[in-house]
Order: structure tokens, then sequence, then C-alpha cells
């Protein structure tokens, strides 16, 4: 006796019939090169490949602004990329400095326990960036290998705005710096050359507009020569950066690359490119201003002061007596629009990562907040919202 197949049900009934416009805090729309590109299975290995992956490497050192050769792709979440390189800098014996804003930056301690390491943490005074004194402090007391810090906490949408004069102090102590870039990698400056960062990842869903489930890291050249002279055994075998450079650096097999990823990665990275990333950068600031400012017209709160807000990711403070998951659903099914909550905070988030940043896209997701709250018993300013957004649209234009 076998076990009988269950009943067949086609994706299509599965899936929305309407299709919901990702505004939340990640994964995002992509454009239809990136989904066109997704679809495609080619081999893994032979001459179209290394053409394929020579170019995603060219246009990822643009995107990452850096000469190293050591760029790979990961076949796993960014969160992969960041096991990639806390695996490969740290051991029993090994001491770290994490900058903890919340719930991304936390798993790096998370990560850096599990190989062994030796963990000290910062933690923020209230809903604040890490300072570059508040380093200082801690690097005067103790000594560490490596540093960790996050350019945009997607939890809680800070930025930490000292982060160039944080790696540079950590530089001048011999400590290694890891960034995770993961939000906002090519809709902000993050130079990783020029202010001397050592590994940087990013997932492909966010700022990129590609596809989840792949991501990038850049391993300065110094870093993998140090990491190529390690004598302690890697934790990880998917994850050991001289193992993913057969593959991305000698076109050789490491395990089945992550093909329809790689592709889509080249698509969104031949977007950036044709972009450019001054006028994507302008970009990103200037929707994201002009959604906050709509928002604050609508009558709406922010959750993030100015001085340290994550244009990349807006935190929006919750109204009162609105249950934020009931919201979501009602956006998603009434507006096909889908924003995010937050993990222990009541608060709403609106992403500004790729082609989230587009002035329909925004115009959507105030009308749907006008009406979601609205159900609510919240009479919000939509007119003025609109009118915001609207100058703002306008400007520039001839
Ligand atoms: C989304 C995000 C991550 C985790 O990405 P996954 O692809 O889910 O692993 C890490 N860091 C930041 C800053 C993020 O925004």
């Amino acid at each position: 006796m076998m076990y009988p197949p269950p009943e067949s049900q086609s994706l299509k009934t599965l899936l929305p019939e309407t299709p919901i416009l990702l505004m939340g805090s990640g994964p995002v729309p992509v454009p239809q090169e990136v989904a066109m590109a997704s679809s495609i299975v080619i081999s893994h290995l032979g001459e179209t490949m290394k053409k394929i992956v020579a170019r995603v490497q060219l246009m990822a050192q643009y995107v990452f602004q850096t000469k190293t050769t050591k760029i790979f792709g990961i076949s796993g979440p960014s969160s992969a990329g960041m096991e990639m390189a806390v695996g490969s800098l740290l051991w029993p014996g090994r001491k770290i400095l994490v900058l903890n804003l919340g719930t991304f930056s936390a798993r790096f301690a998370e990560m850096a326990r599990g190989v062994g390491a030796e963990v000290k943490e910062i933690l923020p005074q209230g809903l604040a960036p890490i300072y570059l004194e508040q380093v200082r402090e801690a690097l005067e007391k103790d000594s560490f290998d490596v540093l960790t810090i996050v350019q945009g906490e997607t939890s809680c949408g800070v930025k930490n705005i000292h982060l160039k004069e944080i790696v540079e102090l950590a530089k001048s102590h011999g400590i290694l710096t890891i960034v995770d870039a993961v939000c906002t990698l090519s809709t902000m400056p993050l130079p990783m050359d020029e202010w001397g960062i050592d590994i940087v990842f990013v997932g492909g869903q966010k700022g990129l507009s590609a596809v989840p489930g792949i991501s990038l890291i850049a391993i300065s050249e110094n870093t993998f020569q140090f990491i190529s002279n390690r004598t302690q055994a890697m934790p990880h075998w998917c994850l050991d950066p001289r193992r993913a450079f057969k593959f991305w650096g000698l076109g050789e097999y490491h395990y089945t690359a992550p093909v329809t990823g790689i592709l889509a990665l080249h698509e969104g990275l031949r977007l950036i490119c044709e972009e450019g990333l001054e006028a994507r950068f302008e970009r990103h600031l200037k929707c994201s201003s002009a959604l906050q400012n709509s928002l604050e017209a609508m009558g709406f709160s922010l959750f993030t002061p100015a001085e340290f807000r994550l244009n990349s990711v807006v935190a929006i403070n919750n109204l009162s007596n609105v249950n934020t998951k009931e919201l979501i659903s009602l956006l998603i099914k009434e507006c096909h629009v889908e924003i995010s909550g937050a993990f222990g905070l009541d608060i709403i988030r609106v992403g500004q990562m790729g082609e989230q940043s587009r002035f329909e896209n925004i115009e959507r997701v105030i009308r749907a907040l006008a009406f979601g709250y609205g159900q609510f018993g919240h009479n919000l300013d939509l007119e003025s919202g609109l009118k915001v957004l609207n100058v703002s649209r306008d400007s520039g234009k001839k």
C-alpha cells in the first residue's frame, strides 16, 4: 500500500487574484527584467555561467564601491552572508564587539556565540544609533578582533550615522569590520574601499530589488588572505569563502550554484548600473522624504527622530486602538498593499528600497493607510498627504 498523493491544487489557486504590492520591510517588488531572469535555468558550470558570474562581480564591484575581486554570491538569505562573515573571522578565543541596535544587528552576537567567540555588545541609549564615543570607550577598556555594525537597523528604522567614523576607529585599533548593508546598499552611500570596510554583505530582496534567497558578500583582499591563512577548521562547509572562491574565482564546482538567483542578481545589478548610484541615491532620498512628509501631513507621527532616521525603511507610530496585525490583513485584502508591523514595537513600517521608491507605489500606500485607519475610526487627512506628495513628485520636472 502506498500513501495516496494529496489532491492537486495549482499555484494559481493559492496566489491572490490581484497581486499584492509589497511595501513592507522586504521582499520588495522586482522589475520585469528580474522576474524574467529568475525563470531561466542554465548549467551552473561552463562558459555561459562563467561570463555571467564575471559580469555579476564587475557590477557588484561598482555597487559596493570596491576593487576587491573576492565577491561571492551565496545560496541563502542575507543572514547566510552574515554567517559566512562571522564564521570566517571568529573562533574560540577571538573577541567580537557587536553594535546592537535591534533584531538584525543582534543576530551577529547570536552567530558569534555559536562559533565559540567571546561576545561583547554595545546597546544604544534609548532610541538612538551607536555613537562614536560609545565605541571609543569600549575600545579603551578592552581589545577586540572584530567589530560588527549595521548601516540601517530595519527593525526600528534607525540609521548608524557614525558608521564611517566607527569603522575608521576600529581600523586604527587593528580590528576587522563587518557591515550589514542588507536594507541600505544601493539606496544610500556605502563606499566600501573609501571607508576601509573589510566585509560587506547584502541580500537580493531589498535595495537591489532582486529575489530573496540569494545574497552577495564582498571581502577585502587582505581579509580574504587572512581567512585563507586560518588554521582552525571552518565551522561551515557551504559558507566557507575559500570554497566559494572555487566557483566564484575559478569557475569550478563548490556546490550547485543558485542559477536563477544569480541571473536575477545580474538583472538587478544591471539596472542599478544603468541608473547610476548617484541618481539612485537621489531617487531614494526624494521618494522617502516625500513619503515621510506626506505621512506627517496626513496626521501620522514618525517613530524615529529625523537626525538618525533610516530612509530605506520608515517606522511610523501606530494610532490609538488599532491592532496592527488586523490593519495589515485589511490592507492586503482590500487594497492589495502589504506593509510591515514590527517585533515588539507599536509601529508600522513602510519600505523605500529599490522598486518601492516610486511615486505611484507611495501614493498607493498612503491611500491604503488612510482607508485602513479610517476603518478603525481614524480620520486621516489624505488630501493634504496627496498634495505634499504631488508637490514633491512634480519638483525637478520640466
Ligand atoms: C532583512 C535584513 C536582514 C536579514 O535578511 P534575510 O535575507 O532575512 O536573512 C539582515 N539585516 C538587515 C539590516 C535586514 O534589513
